[in-house]
């Protein structure tokens, strides 16, 4: 059934435990991620990031009224949210479309600029009571920029978000949940990552609302417990359950090239390897972690 974000990240609070917020890009991965909600009885969030248009692989026009079709017939509750917004003008097109909260991803702006939008961003969501996350500090990996040019970071700690600077920014703009830089990447990560909890949990205490962890495929299992009682509600997941479906294929490819070209066998391959690796990434994160 179809909930709202802020129900779901509420219920986290009070539970002390992790919603997964999946990334969806093609019908496959859609089928996956709601079969492993149903096959742990667990809420998720089922997101679309702007980036994914942008290089060409879906619109939000075609895949978001689909999305939201799978959230009202789940048997679990759902929420569906728009991924790194980078416009505030599709950021609206979302909420039209049904969408139950909004990131807005002012990462790549100077601060003040950041803040600025990232109000707009806020004022749309009251108006629409759409939950709203807005990020701080450069996460690592490939980001969309708000000129929609494509950017790789690295890891460097002079990127990772300040406390001090958290807490304004979350006090000036009204923000619900923030999304925040800490040794996480998005991607797949070259090596195992190093996570300054220490500083996930000072930013925990000076902004007081959820935290948002992107970038959390390939994050050790011991990792999920430390962020989530450090103030992380909405993790999200997407690399590996990509990779579990890439690999499913090339797997079926070297096993028996002459059954598998037929497309639709890949699909529900690919749709299995998702359903996989999204059910254990749930039940890692639903463990309350007090
Ligand atoms: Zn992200």
């Amino acid at each position: 059934m179809l909930v709202t974000t802020r129900e779901l990240i509420d219920n986290a609070v009070e539970k002390h435990i992790g919603v997964g917020a999946f990334n969806v890009t093609t019908l496959s991965m859609l089928q996956g991620i709601i079969l492993a909600a149903e096959d742990v009885n667990q809420g998720i969030i089922i997101e679309f990031a702007t980036s994914h248009e942008t290089r060409g692989i879906v619109t939000l026009d075609e895949i978001g009224p689909v999305m939201m079709q799978y959230a009202e017939r789940a048997k679990v509750p759902v929420a569906v949210h728009l991924d790194h917004g980078v416009d505030l003008d599709y950021l609206k097109k979302a909420i039209d479309i049904g969408f139950t909260s909004i990131m807005y991803d002012g990462s790549a702006l100077p601060y003040e600029e950041n803040i600025a939008n990232t109000l707009k961003a806020v004022e749309m969501g009251r108006k629409y009571n759409v939950m709203v996350e807005g990020e701080l500090g450069k996460m690592a990996g490939n980001t969309l920029r708000n000129d929609m040019i494509m950017e790789e970071r690295l890891v460097k700690r002079e990127n990772y978000t300040n406390p001090d600077q958290a807490g304004d920014f979350v006090a000036r703009t009204g923000l619900d949940m923030l999304a925040c830089s800490f040794g996480n990447a998005h991607g797949i990560y070259k090596e195992p990552p190093v996570l300054d909890i220490e500083l996930l949990h000072e930013i925990a205490e000076k902004t007081s609302i959820p935290l948002v962890m992107h970038g959390s495929s390939g994050i050790n299992e011991e990792d999920y417990a430390k962020v989530i009682r450090n103030g992380v509600r909405k993790i999200n997941y997407y690399t590996y359950a990509s990779l579990a479906a890439s690999n499913a294929v090339k797997g079926a490819f070297a096993s028996d090239p002459v059954k598998f070209w037929k497309v639709h066998e890949l699909a529900v391959l690919m749709r299995e390897a998702v359903r996989e690796k999204v059910r254990s990434a749930i039940t890692l994160f639903s463990e309350p972690q007090i």
